[in-house]
């Protein structure tokens, strides 16, 4: 898939960075306890982390650090 076709699947609904960056440590927590209950509620957030590379390694480190604090 080229950069063109990357842009023309941009999912309409993708919030954008800054709005995931506001919401993405409670998305983190709804993901860790259920994926699909986060994409439910954050539809936007959801289409947007699929989109976007940094957005998703931000998500991967808050839910390393959930899996982390979890443990007793
Ligand atoms: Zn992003």
């Amino acid at each position: 898939m080229n950069e063109l076709d990357v842009f023309l699947c941009t999912d309409p609904r993708d919030v954008g960075c800054d709005q995931v960056m506001e919401v993405l440590h409670v998305y983190a927590e709804l993901v860790a306890g259920d994926p699909t209950t986060a994409e439910e509620r954050y539809p936007g957030v959801a289409a947007h982390l699929r989109a976007c590379d940094p957005c998703g390694t931000d998500l991967d480190g808050l839910l390393e650090l959930l899996r982390t604090a979890d443990t007793p």
